[in-house]
């Protein structure tokens, strides 16, 4: 696990003070789809190898939901942005 991540409030800070939320890439299914498609999203994860964007939280410091950008083989930390932002469209 990489041992420093750059938060976009706070700066480079251990990653003790963060806590791993979840997959990010995940696109919320219409109210009405069918159970099919609620199961998969609720239920059903990939383990990606590689780059992948997970949720995290910085639950020790500025309390802010981050998305992370890391490699899930070397543990590198590519990109990390304000979750809120990104939704938003804005800069991260
Ligand atoms: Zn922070």
């Amino acid at each position: 696990m990489a041992s420093l991540i750059s938060c976009p409030h706070c700066g480079v800070r251990p990653r003790e003070e963060f806590t791993i939320r979840g997959d990010a890439s995940l696109t919320r299914p219409a109210a009405d789809a069918g159970g099919d498609a609620w199961y998969e999203y609720i239920y059903l994860r990939d383990n990606p190898r590689g780059r992948h964007k997970e949720y995290w939280h910085h639950s020790s410091g500025c309390r802010r939901w981050l998305i992370v950008e890391r490699d899930t083989v070397t543990h590198a930390v590519h990109t990390v942005c304000d979750a809120a932002l990104a939704k938003l469209g804005g800069a991260a």
